[in-house]
């Protein structure tokens, strides 16, 4: 993705951001995963209770393999968990799993910039592959038909970064709503700790963002260099 010329300089504002999300990520996920959340509760049965408090417990629960790996699976109305998150009765657990079920009800509710996005997984996941390949061979061969295509293809992983963005906030919004309408969280200290670790989780996804968008803007220059 990163090859080489002077218009790689457009990147490092982006690269910058991405390198401090990492940092505040670990940082802030390493500092809350050491402070116990008041009420005791693991995260599956943190899970439990806001999925049976929302109708939804229908959706399963499974312990999966990885760090940071948790994820909601709309297709197959699964929760993964993390051993650690599974297991764990940090604040920073309860935050994470509070942010999947939040995924969970976005499906639920046919939230539209969800749906969107699982529609835009298949072409992305094509698009971004191809994007890059075709855009060198356009440029090495100076054809801008085929650095157009490649652009075009390019833009398509940048909108699904788009759209991950307010899915990404949306969830960690309900997240925190779910939290403290359950009673989960409530005093004020744990919810602003909850509040870090998912700030800390949605930048990255904004650094994504920023490093897509600027990648896009680095073809274009390129191309027009052409
Ligand atoms: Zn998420």
């Amino acid at each position: 993705m990163f090859f080489f010329d002077s218009t790689i300089f457009i990147l490092i504002p982006a690269i910058i951001l991405t390198l401090y999300a990492q940092y505040k990520i670990k940082t802030t996920y390493l500092k809350y995963s050491k402070i116990l959340a008041k009420n005791g509760l693991n995260g599956k049965e943190t899970a439990e209770e806001l999925l049976s408090r929302h109708n939804l417990s229908n959706i399963k629960i499974e312990p999966i393999e990885g760090r940071l790996s948790d994820h909601y699976d709309p297709r197959q109305k699964k929760l993964g968990l993390s051993k650690e998150i599974y297991y764990g009765k940090s604040l920073a657990a309860q935050g994470i799993v509070a942010h999947e079920i939040g995924h969970a009800l976005q499906d639920a509710k046919n939230y539209f910039p969800l749906s969107l996005r699982s529609n835009l997984v298949p072409v992305t996941n094509i698009g971004s592959r191809m994007a890059i390949p075709l855009f060198l061979i356009g440029f090495i061969f100076s054809s801008p038909a085929l650095m157009d295509i490649g652009i075009i293809a390019f833009s398509l992983a940048v909108l699904f970064q788009l759209v991950t963005l307010p899915v990404e906030f949306d969830a960690s919004k309900r997240a925190v709503n779910l939290l403290v309408g359950a009673n989960i969280v409530s005093d004020t200290e744990e919810i602003n700790s909850v509040k870090k670790v998912l700030s800390a989780a949605a930048l990255t996804y904004v650094a994504a963002t920023s490093v897509a968008a600027f990648q896009l803007l680095r073809l274009i220059v390129l191309r027009n260099r052409r």
